[in-house]
């Protein structure tokens, strides 16, 4: 069977949309097009604390003035919970999850890794009643393993090419990263947070999303994700990754570093820009006349080879400002 492709954009509502993230928007309606297939908006507003009420209706008025148009009805994780508590409950039953009661300090004694302190101890039980602040933590029994990545090519595990890990131990390698990245991920975290690692997963899955087009700070998570999928019981969809755009280098262009948002009011310069910044030769903005013309003759030109292959690419400030 030949199922037909579905892709999506994924923003967290945390800030309105800088050219980093028209990038990846652009880059997955593209792929999505370019395959005759769907491309679906999901709102990653499942860090709340972190999300800014109205910036998700900010964001959808960006998509539309750039003729990003999005297929069905825009998922809201915020408004997910109830089936994401079910799909942990079941998980929890058949003991393929479990409640961990270890602190950040205990992890750190054990030298930085959770060493499945918790996995066996039957957190919940009669015997064991469960406090409040429990974490739930998958079992994870599969390795992660490389993957080809429809861009980039074949990703070995912990590759260290996300901007995300770069300063930290784990991105360089050897059996420390080995150790970290094999941990039983966290699906809920002790605060109550249903994790990023669980819900994309269970979003993708849920939505029938068979490509992932995203930026490259997430493509050290990817063999995580992809033994999530298999632990679950899915099949993970294929990924590509595409450059990230940075101020500096490790640095990617974010609300942090005021990132401006992007100009409504010249959409088709900013897609012209996106697909220089992609590496294609692509005609300047003054030969279209509107924003579908543009995006027709993007979507004619996409090819994942032509995409540049890597992890980040300096834009200069005074670019990122307009
Ligand atoms: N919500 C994530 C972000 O904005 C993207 C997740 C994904 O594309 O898988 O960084
Ligand atoms: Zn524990």
């Amino acid at each position: 069977m030949h199922n037909r492709y579905v892709g999506r954009f994924a923003p967290s509502p945390s800030g309105q949309l800088h050219f980093g993230s028209l990038v990846t928007a652009v880059a997955s309606y593209l792929d999505a097009k370019s395959h005759n297939g769907k491309w679906l908006v999901r709102m990653e507003d499942i860090d709340e604390p972190r999300c800014i009420a109205g910036v998700d209706k900010d964001i959808l008025r960006t998509l539309e003035a750039h003729g990003l148009l999005w297929d069905d009805e825009v998922l809201y994780q915020s408004q997910q919970h109830a089936r994401y508590q079910i799909v942990l409950d079941e998980l929890i039953a058949k003991e393929r999850a479990y409640y961990c009661t270890c602190t950040r300090k205990q992890i750190k004694a054990m030298g930085g890794v959770y060493n499945g302190h918790c996995r066996n101890k039957h957190v919940g039980s009669s015997l064991l009643p469960l406090n409040d602040d429990s974490a739930v933590r998958l079992k994870l029994d599969v390795p992660l393993d490389a993957f080809i990545d429809v861009i980039m090519g074949e990703v070995k595990p912990h590759a260290g090419l996300s901007l995300n890990h770069q300063q930290t131990n784990a991105s360089e390698g050897g059996p420390f990263a080995d150790a970290l990245h094999a941990e039983d991920v966290v699906l809920k975290r002790r605060d109550g947070l249903f994790s990023y690692n669980l819900v994309v997963v269970l979003d993708d899955v849920f939505q029938q999303v068979n490509h992932v087009i995203r930026g490259c700070d997430l493509i050290d998570v990817t063999p995580l994700q992809r033994a999530v999928y298999q632990s679950l019981g899915f099949t993970s969809p294929e990924y590509g990754h595409i450059p990230v755009a940075a101020v500096a280098p490790g640095r990617k262009l974010s609300k942090q570093n005021r990132a401006a948002p992007v100009n409504n009011s010249i959409p088709i310069d900013n897609i012209v820009r996106v697909m220089h910044f992609l590496g294609f030769s692509f005609p300047g903005a003054a030969t279209f006349n509107n924003v579908e013309s543009v995006l027709n003759e993007a979507i004619s030109m996409w090819s994942r080879k032509k995409v540049v292959k890597t992890a980040e690419i300096i834009v200069p400030q005074h670019e990122s400002t307009y």
